[in-house]
């Protein structure tokens, strides 16, 4: 029951935040219908394939933040998200918590998955998001000192929560985003038959109300 209060809490719940913390970006500043796609933990080969197929078929683009032993394991995937023009991020090495870890290791995690896929991609990795959305003080440090944006979100539907269904997460997505709106989604096995169906239905209705889906 109390999942269910999840998507509010972490979406209309933050938004008087927002502008507190003006150095992470929350949602870009635009009155285009715009939506800035965003997906966490890959990549996965239970999800990622599907992902990308169903994002170019409606020429969406968006941005995934990726792990860096799931991109050790999966370079491949990795390069497929780059070459389909999405925008690659950081999302540390391990999936650390960094409310609950020595802030040496979260700035370690940081740099090697930098690293990592700087090398294998040939870009410049300018964005990161931290795993369960627990920024610190070391990792707004890092990030300013390496130019990378720390991207929060505008809209969280909770696709990862057991509770969730296709239909909820659509239509929260759906009730909640406004032009500009970064909204996170996650191709972690977790999700699987939540997370695409919902999408499908996500993109059809925007796609159809006249929206584009960028990148960062
Ligand atoms: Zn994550």
């Amino acid at each position: 029951m109390l999942q269910r209060l999840v998507p509010y809490a972490a979406t209309q719940g933050l938004r008087p935040v927002q502008s507190f913390f003006p150095d992470l970006l929350w949602r870009v500043d635009t009155d285009r219908r715009e939506v800035f796609l965003t997906f966490d933990d890959g990549p996965t080969t239970a999800l990622t394939d599907d992902l990308l197929d169903l994002l170019a078929a409606y020429d969406a683009r968006a941005t995934c933040f990726l792990i860096g032993h799931h991109v050790e394991e999966h370079p491949d995937l990795a390069r497929a998200i780059h070459r389909a023009g999405h925008t690659v991020g950081n999302h540390t090495y391990t999936h650390l918590d960094a409310w609950t870890s020595p802030q040496d290791s979260v700035r370690t995690q940081l740099s090697r998955t930098t690293m990592e896929l700087e090398d294998l991609l040939g870009t410049r990795v300018r964005f990161m998001r931290p795993p369960y959305g627990h920024p610190t003080g070391a990792m707004r440090t890092w990030c300013a000192e390496r130019q990378q944006r720390m991207v929060m979100w505008d809209v969280m539907p909770g696709d990862f929560l057991k509770t969730a269904t296709a239909e909820q997460v659509a239509s929260f997505v759906l009730d909640n985003v406004r032009p500009g709106s970064v909204v996170v989604l996650h191709d972690n096995p977790i999700c699987e038959g939540v997370t695409l169906p919902a999408l499908e239905t996500i993109l059809s209705t925007l796609d159809r109300d006249g929206w584009s889906f960028n990148a960062l």
